[in-house]
């Protein structure tokens, strides 16, 4: 597909289009789209769910790859629980919904975050405590040479929503240790997980999640509260008032609108706290 309008694409609902928008059927396609891309000198990037992503109004040049169509998911039992292998494409919740109904434990605080697993794999996504890398123990990757390779994985590899995957590189499969657990407590814990998020993130509104990581253990959120910019609007953009780490498009935000909205929480941090806020989400095509 060419010239594909990225608000269709993404949780924030904007951003211009993207130049060309491709689903591989297999490895072996995906190697070869990614193979001829080089040859024609055309930049890729990956995309997952597109929940972490602000694309700009006026769009990429980037073609983008998605592989949901490469979501195959099987469990092998072990005497501890199983290992489950699972496409980078496949639905993070859906895959730990698969976890529960098998009894399988370790990754049930993640439950609701919107992404793939290939996205989550790269952004090492967490919450209440638990990180995706905790229960990695490996991933196939496609390099930017059309290599695939298997390699393994320990949670000392990944950092805060940072991973040892770079940008051209795709997460194919990941492979995840998983622990026998009672199917009741799983359900506990991730309804518990639901009406946490219920409760204080904005989830009536599109939105990216969390704007900004945290700085020293502190909860970006603290920040944006103290320089006083709760409900802050430019635009359609707004800091929620639920919760001052997300921006909500409150109908017809423009990414700029976003863009400078990003901007004035960070000059207001530094100015009135000395803090230097960092993006979690990321920004495409806007030129820095
Ligand atoms: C309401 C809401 C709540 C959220 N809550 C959380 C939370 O609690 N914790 C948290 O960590 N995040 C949270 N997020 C952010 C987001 O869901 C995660 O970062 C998620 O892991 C991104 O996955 P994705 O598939 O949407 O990736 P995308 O947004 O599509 O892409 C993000 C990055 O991953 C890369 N990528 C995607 N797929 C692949 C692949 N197969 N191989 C290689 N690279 C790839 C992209 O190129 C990009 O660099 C939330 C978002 C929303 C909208």
């Amino acid at each position: 597909m060419k010239d594909v309008p990225m608000k269709r694409y993404t949780s924030m609902r904007v951003g211009g289009p993207a130049r060309l928008l491709v689903y591989p059927a297999d490895r072996a396609d995906l190697q070869a789209m990614v193979l001829r891309l080089n040859d024609s000198g055309i930049p890729y990037r990956y995309l997952g769910n597109g929940t972490n992503i602000i694309v700009s109004d006026d769009g990429i040049r980037d073609a983008l790859i998605r592989i949901t169509k490469m979501s195959r998911l099987h469990f092998t039992k072990t005497k501890e629980g199983a290992i489950a292998e699972v496409g980078g494409g496949f639905s993070l919740k859906r895959f730990i919904r698969e976890c529960a109904r098998r009894g399988l434990g370790g990754l049930e605080k993640l439950y609701w975050i919107p992404g793939s697993v290939g996205g989550g794999i790269r952004m090492n996504a967490g919450s209440f405590g638990q990180s995706i890398s905790d229960t990695l123990t490996g991933i196939d990757i496609l390099s930017d040479r059309g290599e695939i390779m298997e390699i393994e994985t320990a949670p000392g590899d990944f950092g805060y929503r940072e991973s040892l995957v770079r940008r051209s590189e795709c997460v194919i499969s990941g492979r995840f240790r998983l622990k026998n657990t009672d199917k009741g407590q799983l359900e506990r814990d991730m309804d518990y997980v639901y009406q946490e998020r219920k409760l204080r993130h904005p989830m009536e509104y599109p939105s990216a999640g969390s704007v900004f990581k945290g700085v020293d253990g502190q909860s970006a959120w603290w920040f944006v509260e103290k320089a006083g910019l709760r409900g802050y609007r430019i635009g359609d953009a707004c800091v929620s008032d639920r919760h001052t780490n997300f921006i909500v498009n409150m109908g017809h935000a423009k990414a700029r609108d976003i863009a400078a909205l990003i901007g004035k929480i960070k000059d207001e941090v530094l100015a009135k706290l000395g803090v230097a806020l960092e993006e979690e989400v990321e920004l495409w095509g806007f030129n820095g």
